[in-house]
């Protein structure tokens, strides 16, 4: 382990102060690593002032936002920290999502201007003419759009990197995250300084955990989409700390192992399906990994048997993050001491609750439930976001006047305090009387050996009311037997959870976080019928 870098999170109350600190600390470190180009703490802090200059030169104002529409950069997170600087707030939008999907956020944002990704450039006119308001002015991140868009660069560099000194409150929005539109259209979360530093001062110090330590020798992997707070979200924790950060434009699993053979990585965050993709990979067997320290997974259910499969073969720490857009993500965490694969139980619980989170177990009318009685997680903590842009009756119905957030997921405390997750509280399976979560059950159905992967749903049954349907796809040049597969799950788990029917399908249905989209794989069954 590195020694602590001791960074001091007092002086650097906004996300702008970040890189003016780590300027004065350590100007010659690398900030950011991006396809060969590194840029320094010294150079973050001066171009994030260019780029200050540059929003306000043309006419935008505190609070007004821009919205980033691209694959991931070092640049975004110049222009995030720019805007920062100026009061402005960002609002990065996932850049897989369809035209219209795109246009209906840009829409959402208000942005007074689009910075875009050279993968969305030729789409700028198609975005463009499916807003209905204003059309805002484009800025081309990289070389090679049309000739008529500003390049990044260029109007960055037009400034003067004095320090524009925007007074501003720490407890201003300065990110508007959408969540993934897993359960309905994505919200934006609107997170404010504190709710991205907060919690991190209060980890780094109130209860130092090794895995949360960074030292100057640590590189993280920024692999995930900034579009989603395992992206922008990890990729802040690791500036914060003074560390360097390798961005890589988008996930690609060869890469991965690439940066971490090359580039000395120690830390990175990877989504399940991911780390799945990741580790069956023939080469990920073949990797040094001595200098990876560890891996961070969450933001979805891990089956548990990935989970073994990759402790197994990255030999590392792993650390789980459960957490969502609304808590500007990780309040939660298993730590590595409980990653062990030789039956302890709290391998299957997400953790516990980070330095300055409390959670409770409520039920439907917002009562709270003793341990080990499942209800749904309710959250209080300095990160929790500042509300839903334009969405009241929203936040309203999720953060109470006591700051508690309702998350919509289901679960249990144990009587150690270990928070056990079941699963969304709108996907639970109600079928005979009996309450199923398909994380679960997906857990079980993946350790057969010819299922790549697996989705559980309730499709209606008029004897059981719902009824467990596992959609499975197979492994490349098998075909399954269904009937193999429940008789699999039955020695797993209990007979009225396992799947009572499996359909097979060559991918499953993923947003762009990875996660699976079961309300798409229902709509089928319960077309024309209430659930
Ligand atoms: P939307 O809110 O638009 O439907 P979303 O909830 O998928 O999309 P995110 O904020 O990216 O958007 O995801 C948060 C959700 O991810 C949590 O509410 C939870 O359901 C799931 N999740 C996060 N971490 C974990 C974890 N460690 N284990 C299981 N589920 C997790
Ligand atoms: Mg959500």
């Amino acid at each position: 382990m590195t020694e602590a870098a001791a960074v001091d999170f007092a002086r650097m109350p906004t996300l702008g102060d970040v890189a003016r600190y780590h300027a004065q600390e350590r100007p010659d470190a690398v900030a950011f690593s991006f396809e060969g180009r590194d840029t320094r703490f010294s150079d973050l802090d001066r171009h994030t002032n260019q780029v200050a200059r540059a929003l306000i030169a043309e006419g935008l104002k505190p609070g007004d936002r821009i919205a980033y529409v691209g694959k991931n950069s070092d640049l975004y997170f110049e222009m995030l920290l720019g805007a920062a600087k100026a009061g402005i707030v960002t609002a990065p939008i996932g850049w897989r999502l369809a035209p219209a999907e795109i246009a209906y956020i840009v829409a959402d944002t208000e942005a007074k201007m689009v910075f875009v990704g050279p993968e969305l450039v030729d789409h700028v006119g198609e975005v463009a003419k499916l807003l209905d308001g204003p059309r805002p002015p484009v800025v081309a991140m990289e070389p090679g759009g049309p000739a008529d868009l500003p390049l990044f660069t260029a109007w960055r560099d037009a400034q003067s990197d004095v320090d524009p000194a925007t007074p501003l409150r720490s407890s201003d929005v300065v990110l508007q995250l959408y969540t993934s539109g897993t359960t309905g259209k994505p919200k934006g979360a609107m997170l404010t300084h504190d709710n991205l530093l907060a919690m991190r001062k209060a980890a780094a110090e109130r209860a130092p955990m090794d895995w949360n330590v960074w030292g100057p020798d640590d590189v993280s992997l920024v692999a995930m989409p900034v579009a989603h707070i395992g992206g922008t979200g990890w990729g802040l924790v690791g500036l914060f700390n003074g560390a360097k950060g390798v961005v890589a434009r988008e996930f690609d699993p060869t890469k991965v192992l690439d940066f971490i053979e090359h580039d000395r990585v120690s830390k990175m965050f990877l989504v399940p399906a991911a780390l799945q993709i990741v580790v069956r990979l023939p080469r990920a067997r073949e990797i040094d990994y001595s200098r990876l320290s560890y891996i961070l997974y969450g933001a979805a259910p891990i089956p548990l048997d990935l989970l073994r499969e990759s402790i197994e073969v990255f030999g590392c720490g792993f650390v789980q993050q459960y957490g969502m857009t609304e808590t500007t993500g990780t309040v939660v965490y298993l730590p590595p001491e409980d990653h062990d694969p030789a039956g302890n139980k709290r391998m299957r619980s997400a953790g516990l609750p980070m330095p300055g989170v409390e959670l409770r177990i409520l039920d439907e009318a917002g009562g709270v439930l003793p341990a080990n009685t499942v209800g749904e997680i309710a959250v209080r903590s300095g990160s929790n976001m500042a509300g839903y842009w334009k969405l009241d009756a929203a936040t309203d119905a999720t953060i109470d006047a006591d700051g508690w957030l309702r998350t919509g997921d289901a679960g249990y405390l144990d009587e150690d305090g270990y928070l056990f997750i079941h699963d969304r509280v709108k996907d639970m399976i109600v079928s005979g009387g009996e309450n199923i979560y398909p994380a679960e059950v997906e857990s079980a159905v993946y350790g057969h050996p010819h299922v790549a992967e697996v989705a559980v749903i309730g499709v209606p049954d008029d004897k059981w009311g719902e009824a467990v349907k596992a959609v499975v796809a197979p492994r490349p040049g098998v075909t399954p037997d269904p009937d193999d597969i429940i008789a699999f799950a039955r020695t797993r788990i209990a007979h009225f959870k396992a799947p009572k029917s499996v359909d097979f399908v060559e991918a499953l249905p993923r947003n762009a976080s990875g996660k699976i989209l079961r309300r798409q794989l229902r709509e089928p069954y319960w077309a024309g019928r209430e659930r």
